[in-house]
Formats: C-alpha cells, structure tokens, sequence
C-alpha cells in the first residue's frame, strides 16, 4: 500500500481543537482513515517520516496516548524515543522548559508533550523549534483523543454532522471532554453534558452544549455515550457523596442505556473504572461498547497528525514555493 498523501494543515503545532475549522478536522480524519486498512496489515511500515526524530515528553503518565503515539511514528519511519519524568533529570530538579530547551538542542522535528498543567504544553511550543503536540494538558485539551472519538463515531456513522453526542460525567475535570466539545459542535453535532453540578464548569452552556443532570433524560435519543473516568487526582476536595452513590445516579448501566437510542455506541477515553462510570458488562458489550476500536482508531489518528505537521500536502509546498518566487525571485 503507498503511503496516503498529507492533507493542507498550514499550523505548526497541534495544541487544541479549539480554532480548528471543520475542513482542517475532516482533512485530518481522511488521512487517519486512510492509514486504518494499514494498520490492519502484517507489513505496517511507511516511510514518510524517514530521517524525522519525534521526541514524546511525558510529565503525567499514559498508557495509551503515549503507546499510540511512539507506534505511529515508527510506522511512519520516524526515529521515536520517549522520556519520562520518571527516568529524567526533571527529578533532579531541571524545569520543564529547560528540558525542553536541552532536548531542542538535539534538533527534534516534533516532541509529543503531556502534562499535569494547562497551558504549558503551549508555553514550552513557544520555546523550542521543532512542531509541538498536546497530548494532554491538565484539564484544558486533549486533541487526539478528539480526533480519534470522531473517527470511531463517522465510521460507524458514516457521518458527524446531524448526530446526538452525550458527554457524561467529571467534564469539570475532563480535558477529553473540551477537546471533543469543541470538535463535536464545529461538526454540527448536538452535544450534551450530563453530570452533578458539582462535575460541570460553570457557564459551560456558552460552549454551545445541552446542560443535563439527569442521565435517562439527558441520553433520550443519543446515537453516542461518551463516559468519563472521575479524574480524583484533579479533585480537591470531595465532588460526589460516595462511589456507589454516583454510579447510581451517574454511572452507566442497562436501565440508563435503554433512553438512548438502540444502537448507540458506547465509547470511554480509558482508563475506565469499572464500576463506578460505567457497568463492567456494558464496557465490554462487543455490540454496543466501541472502546477498544477507539484505542485502535487513536494510532491511525497519530500518524495523521504527524504526518499533517512533518509533511506538507504538495498543493502547499507549492503554494509556499510560489510565494517564496514572488518574494525572493526565482
Ligand atoms: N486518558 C484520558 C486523559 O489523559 C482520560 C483520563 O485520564 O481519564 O485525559
């Protein structure tokens, strides 16, 4: 199989989804789609990244983002190597910025960053040379994860625009959840919350989502659930009475599920906590729970965008080298 052929995306970082125009989000999905039927093969190799050096940094720990990532640039033919906080001189006391500054100086093409702060992955793209990717900050984006709820739910759909998406759970908390509001409402999907005030961002109504507190009556009619794992290590402070308490009234079972519509997807980011979001049966419903397709979506989702960032689409290197003759001469 030749290698799809990148699609336009004149940025240089990919820090959210925020911003980000539905063509740019539909060119991203075609590329990643492309790669699905690859990734399914014995031979997976490409060579679009050869001679690229992806560096992912990650301050908080992964089990899939970090995974998927370093499997999609190998794919590509990059050379990938991952630091974490625990193995690097971050626990010596060296701060971020000036590891990202050491590791710039090895002249990086991409670094994949996660960290426990909003915003730093923004402020550390500021620093260095090299295309900079969110794979999570704090609680503000999680872009890839984003991109890969979407691809999961148009190939199982056939479409985004015109769907019913309920986003469930600790969105106070949730990065997951911001990136794919964004993305989901920028598709024409109708996006809904459901969660106790205590889980719910004040004024997130202004995002352009349906605000519920009631699951059976927030899930009427949904073609998709997305559960979200309660982030306790972003909580200070108690948001919910008890676990068994909140799986009651938050978590998803049979008797919720039966409001949405028959066929709707089950989808969770992961980790999942069984139990306490969701019913550990429903989890694992092969009809119903896509979760395991979205961990498979997330690596073609990774290749896209680091393909889109690493190799421009012809029509903008020409674009780019027209331009470059207009200012300079040929
Ligand atoms: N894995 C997702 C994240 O990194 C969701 C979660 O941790 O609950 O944000």
């Amino acid at each position: 199989m030749n290698a799809p052929t990148s699609v336009p995306f004149a940025r240089r970082h990919l820090l959210r989804i925020e911003g980000l125009s539905a063509a740019e989000i539909n060119g991203l999905l075609d590329l990643a789609d492309s790669y699905v039927e690859l990734n399914r093969q014995v031979e997976k190799k490409q060579s679009v990244l050869r001679g690229r050096t992806q560096i992912n940094l990650f301050f908080e720990s992964s089990t899939r983002t970090r995974t998927s990532f370093e499997l999609a640039g190998k794919r590509l033919g990059a050379d990938v190597i991952n630091m974490s906080v625990e193995g690097s001189s971050i626990k010596k006391g060296e701060t971020m910025i000036d590891t990202a500054m050491t590791l710039n100086a090895m002249h990086p093409d991409v670094l994949v960053v996660r960290h426990h702060d909003s915003g730093a992955v923004e402020l550390l793209s500021q620093k260095v040379d090299s295309a900079v990717i969110n794979a999570g900050d704090g609680s503000h984006e999680h872009p890839t994860q984003a991109l890969l709820d979407a691809l999961t739910i148009r190939r199982r759909r056939g479409k985004l625009a015109g769907l019913t998406v309920a986003i469930c759970g600790d969105v106070l908390h949730s990065r997951v959840a911001r990136s794919n509001i964004h993305l989901l409402t920028t598709m024409g999907i109708e996006v809904r919350v459901i969660a106790p005030p205590t889980l719910l961002p004040r004024f997130i109504d202004r995002l352009g989502v349906g605000v519920f507190y009631d699951m059976k009556k927030g899930l009427q009619g949904c073609d998709a659930i997305m559960m979200l794992r309660l982030q306790t290590e972003r909580m200070h402070g108690a948001f919910v009475p008890s676990i068994r308490e909140y799986f009651r009234f938050y978590g998803l079972d049979k008797e919720k599920l039966a409001s949405a519509k028959p066929d709707a997807l089950i989808m969770h980011p992961g980790p999942m906590n069984r139990g306490v979001e969701i019913d550990t049966v429903l989890a694992d419903d092969i009809d119903r729970s896509v979760i395991r397709e979205q961990v498979e979506m997330g690596v073609a989702v990774r290749m896209a965008c680091l393909q889109a960032l690493l190799v421009p689409a012809p029509n903008r290197a020409a674009k780019v080298e027209r331009l470059r003759t207009v200012l300079f001469g040929p």
